[in-house]
C-alpha cells in the first residue's frame, strides 16, 4: 500500500459539520446493531453494503444473483459490484449531511477506492475477543420489516421470533451459519485486518472495547468520535 498523505489534525470536523465515519471490525462485533442508533444521533446515512447486497439479492437483479454466490459462502463479493452499489447509493439526499460505512472497506483494494472517492474523519474499529464471535453469529435474528436487530442470548425478542416493534416473524441470515461464519471470520482476519494499520497510518483509527451492553458501547464509540 502506498504511504498515505500528511494529513493534520484540524482537517477533523467537530461535531456540527460534515461526518463521514467508517466501522470496522469482525463478523459478529455489534457494528450494525450500534450503526443504527449512531447514524440517527448523527443525523447521517447508515450505509450497509451487507445490507445493500441483500436487497439486490431479494429484487433478483443481476447484480444481486452474481452477489448472492460469494455471500452464501462467506467470501467477499468482487470489489467493482460492492463499489458500484455504494456509489449510487452515496448519491442519495441522505447522504448529504455525511455517512456511516458499516461493513465497508473489506480489503485494501476498497480502502484505496474509499480515499478516492470521500475523506473519511473517523474509523471505529471494534475490539472483541474472537471466540465469543461466531457464537453471537449464529445466535443472531433479524425482522426483515423494520430491520432490527436481536441475539437469543443477550438481546431476545420479547415474544419467541417475532419482532417487539411490529410483530414481524424474525429471520436467520443464511450465512449466519456455523461453517459460514467461520468463513467469513477467516476472510476478516486474511482481508480485512490489514486495514487496522492503513487506518491507524493515517491518524483515523480509534478503537473501541465492543463487549458489553448495547448502551456502554454506545457511550465508547461517542466517546470516540469527539
Ligand atoms: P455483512 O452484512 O457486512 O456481514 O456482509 C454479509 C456478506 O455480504 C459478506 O459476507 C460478503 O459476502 C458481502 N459483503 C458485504 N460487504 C462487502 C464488501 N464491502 N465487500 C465485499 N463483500 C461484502
Amino acid at each position: 500500500m502506498a504511504e498515505p498523505p500528511h494529513r493534520p489534525s484540524a482537517s477533523v470536523p467537530t461535531g456540527s459539520e460534515r461526518r463521514r465515519i467508517v466501522f470496522l471490525g469482525p463478523p459478529g462485533a455489534g457494528k450494525g446493531t450500534q450503526a443504527v442508533g449512531i447514524a440517527r444521533a448523527h443525523a447521517i446515512a447508515h450505509l450497509s453494503t451487507g445490507d445493500l447486497l441483500r436487497e439486490a439479492v431479494r429484487r433478483r437483479t443481476p447484480l444481486g444473483a452474481e452477489a448472492n454466490r460469494y455471500m452464501n459462502e462467506g467470501q467477499l463479493v468482487p470489489d467493482a459490484l460492492v463499489l458500484r452499489l455504494l456509489q449510487e447509493r452515496m448519491t442519495a439526499p441522505d447522504c448529504r449531511n455525511g455517512f456511516l460505512l458499516d461493513g465497508f472497506p473489506r480489503n485494501a483494494a476498497q480502502a484505496e477506492a474509499l480515499e478516492a472517492i470521500a475523506s473519511i474523519d473517523r474509523v471505529i474499529f471494534f475490539e472483541i475477543p474472537e471466540s465469543v464471535l461466531v457464537e453471537r453469529l449464529t445466535a443472531r435474528r433479524r425482522c426483515p420489516k423494520c430491520g432490527t436487530l436481536y441475539n437469543l442470548v443477550s438481546r431476545p425478542p420479547k415474544r419467541p421470533g417475532r419482532c417487539d416493534l411490529d410483530g414481524e416473524e424474525l429471520a436467520h441470515r443464511p450465512d449466519d451459519n456455523e461453517p459460514t461464519a467461520r468463513a467469513r471470520l477467516r476472510v476478516y482476519l486474511e482481508e480485512t485486518l490489514p486495514l487496522l494499520e492503513y487506518y491507524r497510518r493515517r491518524g483515523l483509527l480509534v478503537g473501541i472495547d465492543a463487549s458489553g451492553s448495547l448502551e456502554a458501547v454506545e457511550a465508547r464509540i461517542e466517546r470516540a468520535l469527539r
